[in-house]
C-alpha cells in the first residue's frame, strides 16, 4: 500500500516520501520489518523507542504519535493513536476483502482447527491464516492488515479472557462462517460461570451468515444457517478407536460416510475434522480427499507431539493446559503400553474452580494407570491429595529442573504438560538431550 493512501486511511499527517509502497505491517522490530510500515505500540515499553531501529532494519515508513526524523526516501505518518490507526488499516483491508472469512473460537481446539482447516483447504484455495495463537484484537488487526490480496479463504482464530471480547472481535472481522469448537470451563477467572462462557463463545455467531457449532449448543446459534457436529448432528463422529499413536474414526453426514486415520492420538483432530467437513459443506467443496490429507497433518509445535526417543516415549503438550486439554493428554498417556509418568504444571486462569479441577487431576491420573507424577507449580499440589502413585512436588523451579535432570525416565512414557507460564518446554529439552 502506498504511503499517500495509508495517510488517508489513518487520517494522519504524512511526512517524507509519499509515493512508496509498503509490503507489510509490523509492530515488533525483532520479527523483521524489511519494506514494512512500522507501527509503534505502547506495551511494557513504548514502541516509539524502536522507530530508528525499524528504519535501520529496512522499514520504509512508520506510524507515530510524535514527530520523528525521517530518513531520505522514507516516510512517517503522524496520528493521534497508533493502535487506532492500525485498526483503521485492518478495517480498510476487511472492507476490500470479498472472499470467505472463517472465524474460529472455543475453549479448546482453536489453533488445531485453524491449522487443520488451512491444511485441508490450501490445495484448492489460496488460503491464509493468523500466525501462532494471534487471537486477540492486536492479533486480528495484525493478521487482517497483512492479508494478501489474492486470498480466497482466510481463517482467523478469536480468543477471549473477558465477557464481550468475542462480540467485539466478531463485529470487527465480520466472519462469513463462524466456528465454535467446544465450550468448556476454561479461562474461568474472567468469565465466571458456564452460562457466561457459553454466551461469550456463541456471540461469534451474531450477524454471521453461517455457523458451525457443537450439536449440544445449536439452539444458541444466531446464524442464518447452522451446521452442527458431534456425537449427534449434521456431521457425526462414529466408530472412534484409540491407539497409542493415532485415532481411527468415521464421519457421517447427509447420507455419506468417510473413514479417517488421525496421525495425532486422542480427540483433538476428531472434532477438528468434523468441523472441516461442516465448513466444506457450507462452501460446497468436495471432501473426498480429506481422509488422505488428514494423514499428513502435523500438529502445531508443543501440542500433543509424540516423540519416540531412545527408550522414552515423550508426549510433548507443553504449550498450554486447561481441564479439557489435560483430560485429552492424560487419555493419550493412558494409551501407552508402558510405565506412565506425568510431568505436570498448573492449569492457569481457572479462578474459583482451580482447586477442585487440580484435585480431580489426581483421580484422573489414577484411572489412566499413571504411576508416577512430577508436579511443578502453585496449584498442581492439589493433585497429590488424590493421586495414589509415586509423586514428587516442587514449587521452586531450580529444584524441579534439577530433579528432571536426574530422574530415571528410561523405558517409560512421559507426558509433559502445563500452562504457558510454567515453560515446560525446558523439561522437554532436557529429556530430549538425555534420551
Ligand atoms: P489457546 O487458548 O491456548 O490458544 P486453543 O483453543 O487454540 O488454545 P489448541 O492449541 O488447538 O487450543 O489445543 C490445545 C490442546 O488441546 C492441544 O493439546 C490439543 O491436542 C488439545 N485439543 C484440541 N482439540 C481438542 C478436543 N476437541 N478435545 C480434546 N482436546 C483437544
Ligand atoms: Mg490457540
Amino acid at each position: 500500500m502506498k504511503a499517500e493512501d495509508l495517510a488517508k486511511i489513518t487520517e494522519g499527517r504524512l511526512r517524507g516520501e509519499k509515493n512508496i509502497s509498503v509490503s507489510s505491517f509490523e509492530f515488533d522490530t525483532r520479527e523483521g520489518v524489511s519494506e514494512a510500515l512500522f507501527i509503534p505500540l505502547k506495551g511494557k515499553r513504548d514502541g516509539h523507542d524502536f522507530i530508528e531501529d525499524a528504519f535501520l532494519k529496512g522499514a520504509l515508513g512508520t506510524l507515530t504519535e510524535i514527530p520523528v526524523e525521517v530518513p531520505e526516501g522514507k516516510f512517517s505518518i503522524e496520528v493521534e493513536d497508533t493502535f487506532l490507526a492500525f485498526k483503521k488499516i485492518a478495517q480498510f483491508k476487511r472492507e476490500n476483502f470479498s472472499k470467505t472469512l472463517v472465524a474460529v473460537t472455543g475453549s479448546v481446539g482453536k489453533t488445531t482447527t485453524k491449522e487443520l482447516l488451512f491444511h485441508l483447504f490450501s490445495d484448492r484455495f489460496k488460503t491464509y491464516k493468523n500466525k501462532k495463537s494471534f487471537n486477540n484484537m492486536l492479533g486480528v488487526v495484525y493478521t487482517l492488515s497483512n492479508l494478501p490480496r489474492e486470498t480466497e479463504v482466510y481463517i482467523q482464530e478469536l480468543g477471549t479472557n473477558a465477557p464481550g471480547e468475542i462480540g467485539e472481535l466478531t463485529a470487527f472481522v465480520k466472519p462469513d462462517i463462524s466456528i465454535v469448537t467446544a465450550v468448556e470451563r476454561a479461562h474461568t477467572e474472567g468469565l465466571k460461570d458456564f452460562d457466561t462462557i457459553l454466551k461469550e463463545k456463541m456471540s461469534i455467531t451474531e450477524d454471521v451468515p453461517a455457523a458451525v457449532v457443537p450439536y449440544a449448543f445449536r439452539e444458541f446459534s444466531k446464524s442464518f444457517e447452522t451446521v452442527t457436529f458431534g456425537r449427534e448432528g449434521d456431521v457425526r463422529v462414529v466408530d472412534l478407536k484409540f491407539f497409542p499413536d493415532r485415532t481411527l474414526f468415521s464421519l457421517e453426514f447427509f447420507g455419506k460416510r468417510l473413514s479417517f486415520e488421525s496421525p495425532i492420538p486422542g480427540y483433538s483432530l476428531v472434532n477438528a475434522a468434523a468441523v472441516a467437513v461442516a465448513v466444506a459443506l457450507i462452501l460446497g467443496v468436495d471432501v473426498a480427499d480429506f481422509p488422505e490429507r488428514l494423514k499428513s497433518f502435523q500438529p502445531p509445535e508443543m501440542r500433543l507431539c509424540i516423540e519416540r526417543l531412545k527408550g522414552v516415549v515423550l508426549i510433548n503438550d507443553a504449550y498450554n493446559a486447561n481441564p479439557r486439554s489435560m483430560e485429552n493428554a492424560i487419555h493419550v498417556l493412558s494409551l501407552q503400553p508402558t510405565t506412565k509418568v506425568a510431568v505436570l504444571g498448573d492449569m492457569a486462569e481457572l479462578g474459583e474452580i482451580s482447586r477442585e479441577e487440580h484435585r480431580k487431576l489426581g483421580e484422573l491420573l489414577n484411572r489412566a494407570g499413571v504411576t508416577e507424577l512430577v508436579a511443578f507449580g502453585e496449584e498442581i499440589g492439589r493433585a497429590l491429595e488424590t493421586f495414589k502413585g509415586k509423586s514428587f512436588y516442587f514449587t521452586i523451579r531450580e529444584e524441579f529442573i534439577n530433579f528432571i535432570n536426574n530422574y530415571d525416565f528410561s523405558g517409560k512414557a512421559v507426558l509433559v504438560k502445563g500452562s504457558r507460564k510454567n515453560r515446560l518446554e525446558e523439561v522437554v529439552k532436557i529429556i530430549r538431550q538425555r534420551y
